[in-house]
């Protein structure tokens, strides 16, 4: 089985660990999991892990390939997809037969991130939304925040905590919004 980047560098198998069984192309670092073995991994790793957060100090540097590629186990195109949730690349699956790349470092910023048991959640259209949602509510944030300020956005998120849990919710707002008061 070949590298999909490198076209011609053929792949090899890494030594068992924690992970799926992986094949990895010495040129790239890039790393091929075959669906079968992801899925049998996946059951013998028991519950979902919990998200972590980004960790800024341990960031490694992705080269996420450009080009689209052709799955190295049956010829088929790569599809491509985001992973959102702070992580800036993309990982590819084969359409027909459901084997993952991962270019170099991936699947590590993956598993330190918890977010490699979810990878066939990532290629589901529910995923996909999830990510636009945060995405444009990231956005909103940000234009707040340039429009308000820093100091003064702390305290209307003071303000909105206390007016969300407040049983008069409605009635406060209603005095606030009414001009002649
Ligand atoms: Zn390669
Ligand atoms: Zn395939």
């Amino acid at each position: 089985m070949k590298c999909p980047v490198c076209k011609t560098i053929v792949l090899h198998s890494l030594p068992q660990d924690e992970s799926p069984a992986r094949l990895v192309c010495d040129s790239c670092g890039g790393q091929w999991i075959k669906s079968f073995q992801y899925w049998k991994w996946l059951k013998s790793h028991g519950e979902n892990l919990p998200e972590k957060p980004v960790d800024e100090g341990a960031q490694l540097l992705v080269d996420d390939s450009a080009a689209a590629m052709l799955c190295p186990e049956c010829g088929q195109i790569l599809m491509r997809r985001r992973v959102g949730h702070g992580v800036d690349f993309r990982i590819d699956r084969c359409v027909a037969c459901g084997g993952f790349w991962f270019d170099q470092h991936e699947w590590d910023i993956l598993k330190s991130r918890n977010l490699h048991d979810d990878v066939h959640f990532i290629f589901s259209a529910a995923w996909e939304h999830r990510i636009t949602q945060q995405e444009r509510q990231e956005a909103q944030n940000r234009w707040l925040e340039n429009a308000v300020g820093d100091q003064e956005m702390a305290r209307v998120r003071e303000f909105k905590k206390w007016l969300t849990a407040h049983p008069s919710r409605d009635v406060i707002l209603a005095f606030l919004r009414d001009k002649d008061e």
